[in-house]
């Protein structure tokens, strides 16, 4: 039985990396239709994939958006919060540039995403949120105390929303996934100095991959999950330990 059949699923950043990895997967589980919110189109290549150019700060654009699925399907079954990016320096030489676009997308983006689709789950009784961290915003990263912030929030926004959205007995769930370090293009201007020791600490001995994180994504999606509320989900390999 395919777990997500007849679904209809929006995850932003589907492009390439984890979101790409997600997409595929929603897709071959039987999802209705999978929307990648993305500002590049990538190369998504299942029937039931849908590339919408859309950025996640632009509100008119998200609205806009939340518009045409309502007339065409009138529900969202799935939520990914995914698109994410960094601009890393150490906090004394960290410019307001790097921090607020970073905020914009990281957190901001998050915040309207769910805050447009959030009210058509509750009035259909059902929906998961899938809110993408990183185990940087449970534990810190040098040169990372924008990228930090912003994953710390997503979590107490998730927090928060696991309790609002299931208010008037609506099943709408929200969950966190808090990815260690997965290999894709956010990696790789990371240096092989620094990915080596994180290899050799985590105790599964390498990175993560991004199929690693949709299985883990798929699981909080379905109905599967279906008791799994307000919970953060580390898929690191043991890093964090
Ligand atoms: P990636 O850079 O490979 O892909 C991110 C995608 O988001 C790109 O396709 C990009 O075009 C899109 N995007 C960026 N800004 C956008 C915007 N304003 N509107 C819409 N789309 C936008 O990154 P990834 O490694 O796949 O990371 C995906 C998510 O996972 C991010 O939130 C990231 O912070 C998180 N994460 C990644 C890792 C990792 O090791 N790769 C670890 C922990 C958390």
């Amino acid at each position: 039985m395919k777990q997500l059949k007849d679904k209809v699923v929006v995850v932003t950043g589907g492009a390439q990396g984890l979101g790409k990895a997600m997409c595929e997967r929603f897709a071959y589980e039987g999802a209705e239709v999978v929307y990648s919110l993305d500002l590049q189109k990538g190369n998504l290549t299942a029937d039931n994939v849908r590339h919408q150019e859309l950025d996640v700060t632009n509100i008119a654009e998200i609205d806009s958006f939340i518009q045409s699925v309502k007339e065409a399907y009138g529900r969202i079954d799935v939520l990914v919060n995914n698109a994410g990016v960094t601009r890393d320096a150490l906090t004394q030489k960290m410019d307001d540039n790097k921090w607020e676009s970073v905020m914009d997308i990281n957190l901001k983006g998050v915040f309207h995403m769910t805050k447009a689709i959030a009210p058509i789950m509750m009035e259909n009784g059902s929906g998961s949120i899938i809110n993408i961290s990183s185990i940087v915003g449970l534990y810190g990263n040098i040169g990372q105390a924008n990228y930090a912030a912003t994953k710390a929030g997503v979590i107490g926004m998730s927090y928060t929303w696991a309790k609002e959205f299931t208010r008037k007995g609506a099943a709408v769930r929200t969950n966190v996934i808090a990815p260690g370090f997965i290999e894709t293009d956010m990696m790789k201007t990371v240096p092989e100095k620094v990915l080596q020791p994180l290899r050799d600490q985590t105790p599964l001995k390498r990175l993560g991959l991004p199929e690693e994180v949709a299985n883990a994504a798929l699981f909080l999606a379905s109905d599967e999950s279906s008791y799994v509320n307000g919970h953060v989900l580390s898929v690191d390999g043991g890093l964090r330990l």
